[in-house]
């Protein structure tokens, strides 16, 4: 086998390379931008060599100076990890005439399925089933129209360059398509280079599911199975698992083999995905290949127990296939979410930051085990906005999906994360919501279960708050249960409305999103009680710091005798409370901060730019009259979109940025008067 191989990739995925190769006695050598000197894909591997800038344009994306780090560090082969140059055929082909092994396909069988269109009528000459649709060259409006008529509504327009869920429009009538059309074009030709599209009938309650395939030098191929990736949000993956629920031997076997028909049919070499489309009644129809490895491959490891990363470096040596398709099994079930620093109550805006607290359970990290935790992020590492903010995939096996499912539950109620918001709580919800567990899946599962997955913010559990509140009066060396009062540790640091002997009250305003909650505690004799807007409460409790955790307190708080047990981590003035596998972020309301800018403002309605970004469409001219929530510009950061909305009533006066422009975070946008 080749001696050094370069991962031309950061994070999760260049980490999880890297573990792979050095188990093959490898030599590793990782690629970093300036924002990523001290990252872990850095330490993972032997030898670093720095290639630019922060943005991906300047590093990641850099071919020439990618291949000048692997001749530098007389690298033999490159692995390209999934997303920057995976899918790349000019990198693919720069790799073959610099002398270096392309971990990945043929730079010809990439060009192939890089156009969805094209591979579409590709797959059709080899017999693969396809949705219903256009998916030819001609590309005017009418012409365009007349075929999504003959298809039949509702259709979906695709870009045919599209990745990502990008571009992609629902018609739900013929009055409404050219509408769509202008508008998929527009982020094709902004987002790909390219404002081609193609037309499907659109499926109502489809399956995502998709076949994992492999192919070597020799001709040879097979499929390891599929995976199910029907929960999806906005046509991107949320949860994925394997095998797909309901599956028959005889559909497996149909689809794995139509799948070995694709990758065949452009001489396919190495790990490939094959995505298909399922109806309800299991008829399935070829939607694109991924000609690259899937961020979701570790839920087929799991289930065959092969280490695809290893598959593909023995094939990229030339080595044959390391299995026939009659010796893979599956075994059990495996279930794959991915963590994200995001905030699912802003509509799942990254969120930037330190990751201050980074706690799993126990696990296996980028290997086999009930438990396993691919992640390329540590304790204390930034989440920054220039890649992707994902913190870690966590993956259990079971030995059915019921085991596989709750493993993964309570693995994500042991997680800690602080510092940054996550989607964990979110995942949490979705993972014990009712459709789920009884595998009723469809890519519309989420906004199916919208009110049940995303509860209003008001409705905080009062034990949550009495968590909160009891953490905070440990703080200050207040006595819980079976200790007798004793004055504040610092008698500096006593709050006002607090009498050192006597009875002591307090009153504290907690915020949980835009909600305010103002509780009074208050101490007589040996009794706590918690005043609320339901009412008094009597409120008990107990709090043991954790000793290898400073800013974490382990709470039991009895609320009107109901004994509730959780964690409480503190950063500022920001408290995270973790009780029975949820977490709640809540912040101590500061009412100077309210009174001039702070947090009051609203539903995402501040008129300062989220992160940085580029402005992409200015939605009202000066001058303009708007109501509260309409939208009066749209940013792009982090590959999405987001929308600055109108906090009130009231007139635009100025806008200080034009379309095109970069944005620094914080950045005021607009300017309104009320
Ligand atoms: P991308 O390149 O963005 O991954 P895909 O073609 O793979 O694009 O589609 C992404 C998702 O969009 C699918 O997983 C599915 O949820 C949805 N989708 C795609 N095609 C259809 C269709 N014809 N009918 C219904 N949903 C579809
Ligand atoms: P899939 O999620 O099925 O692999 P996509 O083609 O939509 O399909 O996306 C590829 C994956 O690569 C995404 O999940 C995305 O999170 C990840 N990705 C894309 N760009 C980056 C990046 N710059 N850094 C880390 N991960 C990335
Ligand atoms: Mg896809």
């Amino acid at each position: 086998m080749f001696q050094t191989l370069l991962i031309a990739n950061r994070g999760e995925i260049a980490c999880r390379v890297a573990a792979t190769a050095r188990r093959l006695g490898l030599r590793t050598v990782a690629v970093y931008s300036d924002a990523d000197a001290d990252a872990q894909h850095v330490r993972a591997c032997d030898q670093a060599v720095r290639i630019g800038g922060p943005e991906p344009r300047d590093s990641y994306l850099k071919i020439d100076a990618i291949l000048a780090a692997a001749r530098a560090a007389g690298a033999h082969a490159v692995h390209p990890g999934y997303g920057f140059l995976s899918e790349n055929e000019h990198f693919a082909r720069a790799c073959e005439e610099a002398g270096l092994i392309f971990v990945g396909p043929p730079a010809q069988a990439i060009a192939a399925m890089g156009s969805k269109s094209a591979a579409k009528a590709l797959m059709e000459r080899a017999g693969v089933p396809l949705v219903p649709g256009y998916h030819g060259d001609e590309q005017a409006p009418d012409f365009l129209h007349r075929q999504a008529d003959a298809i039949g509504y509702p259709v979906l327009i695709k870009a045919s360059a599209g990745g990502g869920g990008k571009g992609m429009r629902i018609v739900e009538s013929s009055g409404a398509f050219l509408g769509a059309l202008r508008s998929c074009q527009r982020e094709a030709a902004s987002s790909f280079g390219d404002d081609r599209v193609l037309i499907e009938r659109y499926i109502t309650k489809p399956r995502h599911i998709e076949i994992q395939v492999f192919g070597d030098q020799h001709g040879q191929y097979v499929y390891l199975f599929e995976r199910d990736c029907s929960v999806q949000r906005r046509h991107q993956k949320v949860i994925e698992e394997a095998p797909a629920p309901g599956m028959t031997a005889e559909r497996r076997q149909a689809m794995g083999e139509a799948a070995i028909a694709a990758a065949r049919a452009v001489n396919y070499v190495g790990a490939g995905t094959v995505e298909f489309i399922a109806e309800q009644d299991g008829r399935f129809y070829f939607m694109e290949m991924n000609t690259r490895l899937q961020v979701e491959h570790p839920v087929t490891e799991l289930i065959t127990g092969h280490d695809l990363v290893e598959w593909q470096l023995r094939v990229a040596d030339g080595q044959p296939l390391p299995a026939r398709q009659e010796d893979l099994r599956i075994d059990g079930h495996a279930i794959e979410v991915r963590i994200y620093a995001e905030n699912p109550d802003k509509d799942f805006l990254p969120s930037i930051g330190t990751l201050r607290t980074l706690r799993y359970p126990e696990h296996a990290a980028f290997a086999p085990g009930p438990v396993r935790i691919d992640s390329g992020v540590r304790q204390g590492s930034v989440i920054s906005p220039f890649y992707d903010p994902m913190i870690a995939k966590v993956i259990t096996h079971g030995a059915d999906r019921e085991q596989a499912r709750r493993r993964l539950i309570r693995t994500l109620a042991d997680t800690q994360v602080a510092g940054v918001h996550t989607n964990k709580t979110f995942l949490q919800r979705l993972l014990g919501d009712a459709a789920f567990a009884q595998a009723d899946l469809d890519t519309g599962l989420i906004p199916r279960r919208h009110d049940a997955l995303f509860p209003q913010a008001g409705a905080v559990p009062a034990a949550v708050l009495s968590l909160a509140a009891c953490a905070l009066l440990a703080r200050q060396g207040l006595p819980g249960r079976g200790r007798s009062p004793a004055p504040p540790a610092d008698p500096w640091s006593a709050r006002d409305g607090w009498r050192v002997g006597g009875d002591y009250h307090q009153t504290l305003s907690l915020m949980v999103g835009e909600q305010r909650h103002d509780l009074r505690l208050e101490r007589q004799e040996q009794n706590w009680r918690l005043q609320a807007a339901d009412g008094v409460h009597l409120l008990d409790w107990q709090a043991a710091a954790r000793p290898d955790q400073p800013e974490a307190q382990s709470l039991r708080v009895w609320l009107d005798g109901a004994e509730h047990r959780g964690q409480v981590l503190q950063d500022g003035d920001q408290l995270q409370v973790s009780l029975d596998g949820a977490d709640w972020t809540l912040s101590l309301f500061d009412p100077l901060l309210a009174a001039g800018q702070g947090r009051d403002e609203g539903h995402g309605g501040r008129l300062t730019a989220p992160m940085p970004g580029k402005i992409i469409a200015l939605n009202v001219d000066a001058g303009a009259s708007v109501k509260r929530g309409d939208v009066l510009l749209v940013m792009e950061a982090m590959k999405m979109e987001h929308s600055i909305l109108a906090p009130a009533d009231g007139t635009v006066t100025e806008l200080f940025f034009a379309v095109g422009d970069q944005v620094p975070e914080g950045a005021e946008l607009a300017a309104m008067e009320h």
